[in-house]
């Protein structure tokens, strides 16, 4: 039976907890002038309380995450988040203070602040590192801002951004934000940026090149130095995307490759739990000679006490309330302490490994456009079932009816027809195989029934929806317009 809609499901009068009358004198004038005070009732469900719990039970039956089974999104790196997290951002030194406390008062929060900034410079091999954005996004705009600010205090103006054209969306809409136009260098047909060409487009207006390594299709940029060398001899600033960090921990830092500014995506690469917008962390580090750009307030220590100081003339300023996400950057802090360095390093090892166990696995029987070993990622492309019909959008939600949720589709944008695919360090190896066991499946499906993925996904309350649509008039109850 379809779920009703929590208003739909509303009596008068219903209430989930009713208390005995209030025997105090309670004013509500007292505590609220009467201007602010609502003149109608806020129109509410009336539910008892086991509706209620019933009601939002069922829903979250319907719905797929991590702590369900494998998440191979690729880019988004949806690995599991240890509860051990949860339990720490749930302490109430963590959760039950306010930004707005006397800074005596916590003393504690400021230092899981200020350390774990220094844990991340550490592991990126940045000079320093702010904790303010929220997101990855907004973490490169903060480098674009930060990068614009360092540029005018040369006295020069400069005019375009360079970005590969395999990168991530965000990275051209920050820098158009940040009042940059868009410059593409292109790829090799190995998917790695073309050098020479990079060569071509670089010149004296170029304010950064915005660079994600090991790049989105899972490969490390090889032509590192020499891509720092060509945009530091133009002036310019290396901006890291390291949304794919989780490749590199302990094995490698930005930082020591001469990157200028880098954004980390806490919820990607230290766990936390993301998905369905958020919330996030995207923190930002930056060499030596962008320190007096950062944004403000910042964390400092005295022999005393920690304390949040806002006076740097040449910061950005604040990109955030308070001092960001901060139950996010808790639960990234015990991520990494409980790891510890050698915990860290495991992981890229173990996300290498799972990707090319993964990629190898799927070789013989999907077109895998880049034959070089992978890092955390990889890609297929469907692009040669297209004569059976079938493309990637099929492949991806036959996959449903096999229990997994579907990988990223179509991006890159430069590999046509693709499924990128990311197996995070805490899947094990009879998931990996029970995932390419469907994939194999579905393979054979496309040759003998090809009529089964165009159906896909049949094992759920709702089929194949019309993305379009269904994004441009949502319609939250179940019915199946096939
Ligand atoms: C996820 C991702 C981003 C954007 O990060 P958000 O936290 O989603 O804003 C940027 N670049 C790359 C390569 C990513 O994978």
């Amino acid at each position: 039976m379809p779920e009703q809609l929590i208003f739909e499901k509303s009596h008068p009068g219903r209430r989930g907890q009713t208390f005995p009358a209030n025997h105090n004198d309670f004013d509500l004038n007292r505590l609220l002038p009467k201007d602010h005070q609502r003149k109608t009732d806020l129109e509410l469900p009336e539910i008892s309380e086991n509706e209620l719990m019933r009601h939002y039970t069922r829903l979250s039956h319907e719905s797929y995450g991590v702590d369900e089974g494998f998440y191979p999104l690729g880019s988004c790196t949806m690995k599991y988040n240890p509860k051990i997290n949860e339990d720490v951002a749930r302490f109430p030194g963590f959760s039950d203070i306010h930004p707005l406390q006397p800074e005596e008062s916590v003393q504690g929060a400021l230092k899981l602040l200020y350390d774990l900034e220094r844990i991340l410079a550490e592991i990126s091999g940045m000079a320093q590192v702010t904790l303010q954005p929220v997101a990855g996004a907004q973490g490169e705009m903060v480098g674009m801002l930060i990068a614009r600010a360092y540029h005018e205090k040369q006295g020069r103006q400069r005019k375009h951004v360079i970005i590969p054209d395999s990168a991530h969306g965000t990275n051209p809409a920050s820098a158009h934000l940040a009042g940059y136009t868009i410059k593409t260098v292109h790829s090799t047909p190995e998917g790695i940026i073309d050098v020479d060409d990079l060569r071509k487009v670089v010149d004296s207006d170029t304010a950064a090149l915005m660079l994600t390594n090991p790049n989105t299709l899972g490969l490390f940029e090889r032509g590192i130095g020499e891509i720092v060398q060509i945009v530091h001899d133009a002036g310019a600033l290396l901006y890291f995307d390291g949304a794919n960090l989780n490749a590199l921990l302990g094995l490698t830092r930005p930082g020591d490759m001469a990157c200028d500014i880098m954004h980390f995506n806490l919820h990607k690469t230290f766990s936390t739990p993301h998905g369905g917008g958020g919330p996030g962390a995207g923190p930002v580090g930056v060499c030596e000679k962008l320190i007096p750009f950062l944004p403000a307030p910042r964390v400092e220590k005295d022999a005393e006490r920690y304390f949040l100081r806002q006076d740097f003339p040449a910061s950005i300023g604040r990109v955030h309330s308070f001092y960001g996400n901060f139950g996010i950057l808790v639960r990234a802090y015990t991520y990494i302490r409980r790891l510890g360095a050698e915990g860290l390093s495991e992981i890229s090892r173990n996300t290498i490994i799972n990707a090319n166990y993964l990629k190898k696995q799927l070789e013989t029987l999907y077109d895998i456009p880049m034959h070089r070993p992978c890092m955390h990622e990889f890609i297929l492309s469907a692009k040669n079932l297209k004569t059976q019909g079938i493309g990637a959008w099929d492949i991806a939600k036959r996959l449903i009816d096999y229990g997994f949720y579907p990988p990223t589709v179509n991006f890159p944008l430069i590999i046509p027809e693709a499924l990128m695919i990311e197996a995070p360090e805490s899947e094990s190896r009879e998931t990996l195989d029970t995932f390419a066991e469907a994939l194999f499946q579905i393979r054979k499906e496309v040759d003998e029934n090809p009529q089964v993925l165009k159906d896909a996904p049949q094992s759920q309350k709702l089929g194949r929806l019309n993305e379009v649509l269904a994004a441009r008039q949502l319609n939250v109850r179940y019915e199946n317009k096939k």
